[in-house]
């Protein structure tokens, strides 16, 4: 990984009612860098996260050429169903291959089923171009080759259709990771180029990848690309002059291949708040060696707008108190953004998952003594949870109601992936994202401390 100098003081960022430490104890291990230090912990057990299908909502929209079959059971069928909700208007672009009884128990051969599935809807669709085979945990369980499905019918089509496999399971797994899986399946098709380009690397709102492409360019970094791209066919090329800058904390397979075919991987914080964004977009200043003055001459007056977007979130925000439950792997992000720029205090971070190397320069902007706990044991942290009475809690959909139930505000961590919150210009309205459920929390409950 470039491990680029990053151009501001992150200082300059930290809002002034910014708590201190959370005074954790319990420690595993400490991640000491710039002068900050997070408490490491691990814990494992009983999980209560979504499944890697549910990636499958925001990439269908993003490649509408590209069609998504889950081979899975009814269950898969439903999740996906009610979390993409059915198209009425239009032929969906994501279906199951519902595993029978005879599949699960050996008696038919679910390798040629799948193969007749695919070649149905193939011939039924002839406007797919690309076709995810998706795996789960039924198909995982009894062991179905997808890896050689997709071999064989990229054969039998001969290049008319890209298929590709990845896993979505619920097995080992979280719901963001989905996507880590496609865009990594995606990874060996680009074609090789060395040519200098920046590579953005997740799946942004268009309207926000718009934006972001348009200020890289007023800089100076004239050849964008993204991956994913928005028609599955048109994938960006890859090679040693790709500098990539990760727009998703959660895509660890993606960057490791890309890096595997030449790409070198920028160091930064994510694009998510003013700070993150702008040291987001510096990260590739400096690797273009854009001149600092021009730098501060297009993102100066977008920090300010920034700040009076964030001002009235940031009155409500100030100083209370957050727990974060590990689900999105967006979770130390977002505590770095809601600590520094809107003044919370972070009881706990949770994430499923760590990579160290990803997340570096975002547990060095944390406070001092940050607790942050990877892994999950639901009960232990619903104890905690409950112990610390913090002000909001930040979880999934399973554990919001309850939660409610007991007067604690809750705030879905999915709501996250599907909202346009990457960018200095968006600051305002990932905020409000924290602010409203307080807000709702306080008329619902006057007279709650
Ligand atoms: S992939 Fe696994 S966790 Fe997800 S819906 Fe299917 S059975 Fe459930």
């Amino acid at each position: 990984m470039d491990c680029d100098r990053t151009r501001s003081d992150p200082k300059e960022f930290l809002c002034p009612e910014a708590p201190g430490s959370s005074g954790a104890t319990l420690k595993e291990s400490t991640f000491a860098l710039g002068g900050m230090s997070a408490n490491l912990l691990k814990e494992s057990g009983p999980r209560e996260v979504f499944c890697g299908l549910t990636s499958i909502v925001w990439l269908h929209r993003r490649m509408p050429d590209a069609f998504f079959l889950v081979v899975g059971s009814r269950t898969c069928a439903h999740l996906i169903q009610s979390a993409a909700g059915v198209m009425i208007f239009a032929e969906p672009r994501f279906g199951t291959a519902i595993l029978s009884e005879r599949d699960l128990a050996g008696l038919a051969d679910a390798q040629e089923e799948l193969d007749r599935v695919a070649r149905e809807l193939l011939q039924r669709r002839p406007e797919i171009r690309t076709l995810f085979l998706v795996g789960s945990c039924p198909s995982e369980v009894i062991k179905l080759d997808l890896a050689r499905a997709a071999e064989r019918l990229n054969e039998e089509l001969g290049g008319r259709v890209q298929v590709v496999n990845y896993s979505g399971s619920g097995i080992e797994t979280t719901f963001t990771q989905g996507e880590d899986g496609a865009l990594a399946a995606l990874v060996p098709m680009l074609p090789t180029s060395d040519e200098k380009q920046l590579l953005l690397v997740g799946t942004l709102a268009n309207a926000v990848e718009d934006r972001l492409i348009t200020l890289f360019q007023r800089m100076g970094i004239a050849t964008v690309r993204s991956l994913p791209p928005r028609q599955s066919t048109e994938l960006p090329p890859v090679g040693e002059g790709t500098r990539v800058l990760l727009c998703q904390p959660f895509l660890g397979d993606t960057a490791r291949r890309l890096r595997d075919r030449g790409a070198t991987i920028l160091a930064a914080p994510y694009p998510l708040g003013a700070e993150g964004s702008r040291l987001w977009m510096e990260a590739a200043a400096l690797a273009w060696g854009v001149d600092p003055t021009t730098v501060s001459d297009i993102l100066d007056p977008l920090m300010q707008r920034a700040q009076q977007a964030l001002e009235p979130h940031r009155r409500r925000l100030a100083g209370q108190r957050i727990f974060l439950l590990p689900e999105s792997q967006l979770e130390i992000p977002l505590a770095r953004f809601l600590h520094r720029e809107c003044g919370m205090e972070l009881v706990e971070v949770g994430t499923p998952y760590l990579n160290r190397e990803l997340m570096q320069a975002e547990l060095d902007l944390l406070p001092d003594g940050t607790r942050v706990m990877e892994g999950q044991h639901v009960e232990q942290q619903l104890d905690r949870v409950r112990d610390s009475r913090p002000d909001l809690v930040v979880c999934g959909m399973g554990l919001a109601n309850p939660l409610e139930a007991e007067g604690i505000a809750t705030k879905w961590s999915i709501e996250l992936v599907f909202s346009p919150i990457h960018g200095i210009d968006q600051a305002g309205e990932l905020a409000e994202l924290f602010s409203r459920p307080l807000q709702r929390h306080q008329l619902l409950h006057p007279t709650a401390p």
